[in-house]
């Protein structure tokens, strides 16, 4: 079977640099013509569709936000001016706030390259748990479930009692919604009498709406014999990112533009560093350019062994508003529960201070119990948190075992800007 969706998975870097910008300047002549939102944004800065027609030249445009795009539909329903209206709408999406969005259309192949590469496929039937209802969610899973050839059964918000009872009775093989509403069904199975792993042939699944924590990852997977796939969007933009199988990090979509910036400048940072996943989806129905969906990740460039060619995202290090941002890079409470992990026993701090115009950052070990091996403590987790958080620590403190209480916070913004 082959393994990717179409030829664009694997173009090379100078084929993907131009796909992408000659779609985006068509896009962006598009929007102009028929969009009087966007084009008003564009004449406000005196920008023409000339100005932009490239990936980079989007940092010229503002970032928009949901909070921003919510405001703009409650002024001008449903979509903020931001659509064509004369587009042809197959179906209008609701979220909560309210966001209007339409539908893309069906020749676009919203979620199936996430399933194509999480090996969903023809002899599937996949259990659907997304909800149908109002929302992007179901359909739009749906279609891509389809687009690979797999048979979807709509079972949305059922209660755990019939999506067991649809497992078995229609042979399910995959399942497609939150991790945390699997382990639900498979816990309702047990109680019902079932061996999931012998009864049952759910051999795959793909998640998303919902972070997929490791110790249940590797539950599903060694427990369960689960293969599973994280998938990662936005209902304003649909699918941005996905796994392959070699799990390590999410590559972005043929159809989306992923930037990652710096939230309080708009501009885009370099590869690897942390900032704010900003997308911009290529379509001709709806102008949304930059939405910025306020999680942070950073662009890993190296090649995957996949075969695919797209950049990948590291995954998900939290939210904008929860990361501290030190000499110019941010750092998330994430990154430090992942250096923490390195490092079993320890509880760690970071402290971040300024010295004259310099910030200051102080990593504070707390040894815990007394089995930690503190020789050369401080040189490993100096090389762990730089290859973790990008910055370098400017002090590692080993303090008293004890001194830092189980609810310490993880990250202390002690600055003071004068
Ligand atoms: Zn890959």
């Amino acid at each position: 079977m082959n393994t990717f969706l179409d030829d664009l998975e694997t173009m090379s870097l100078p084929e993907r640099v131009s796909h992408q910008d000659h779609r985006l300047a068509q896009m962006v002549v598009l929007g102009y013509e028929r969009s009087s939102r966007l084009r008003k944004i564009f004449d406000e800065r005196g920008l023409k569709p000339s100005d932009i027609v490239s990936v980079k030249d989007l940092s010229k445009l503002p970032v928009i936000n949901r909070e921003k795009l919510v405001e703009m539909e409650a002024k001008e329903p449903p979509y903020g001016g931001l659509e064509d209206p004369g587009a042809p709408v197959e179906r209008i999406f609701t979220s909560p706030g309210p966001v209007y969005e339409p539908h893309l259309g069906s020749d676009d192949p919203l979620w199936a390259r996430a399933y194509k590469a999480a090996g969903f496929g023809p002899g599937d039937i996949v259990l659907n748990a997304f909800s149908y209802h109002m929302v992007a969610a179901g359909l739009t899973f749906h279609g891509g479930l389809n687009k690979v050839g797999a048979t979807v059964v709509p079972s949305g918000a059922s209660t755990t009692n019939q999506q067991v009872q649809l497992i078995k009775d229609l042979k399910v093989t995959g399942y497609t919604g939150t991790p945390s509403f699997l382990m639900a069904i498979i816990e309702k199975a047990k109680e019902l009498g079932f061996d999931f792993r012998k009864d049952f042939r759910v051999k795959r699944a793909s998640f998303a709406a919902e972070p997929l924590q490791p110790s249940l990852r590797q539950r599903f997977e060694t427990e369960f014999d689960i293969d599973t796939y994280q998938m990662y969007g936005a209902t304003e933009v649909g699918d941005v990112a996905y796994e392959c199988s070699e799990k390590k990090g999410w590559h972005t979509c043929e159809e989306t533009i992923v930037e990652i910036v710096d939230p309080s400048t708009g501009q885009q940072v370099k590869p690897g560093e942390l900032g704010e996943v900003v997308v911009t989806r290529l379509n001709h129905i709806f102008f949304l350019l930059r939405f910025g969906t306020g999680d942070l990740s950073s662009i890993v460039t190296e090649r995957c062994s996949c075969g695919r060619t797209s950049c990948r995202l590291s995954g998900i290090a939290g939210r904008v508003g929860d990361a501290v941002k030190v000499r110019g890079m941010f750092v998330a409470p994430s990154q430090v529960k992942k250096v923490t992990e390195n490092f079993p026993g320890i509880a760690v701090q970071l402290v971040i201070t300024r010295s004259g115009h310099k910030d200051i950052l102080t990593a504070r070990i707390d040894p815990k119990g007394t089995g930690v091996d503190t020789a050369g403590l401080h040189s490993r987790f100096e090389k762990v948190f730089q290859e973790v958080c990008t910055v370098r620590p400017d002090r590692v403190e080993l303090v008293n075992a004890g001194s830092l209480p189980d609810d310490a916070k993880l990250l202390v913004d002690e600055r003071e800007w004068k």
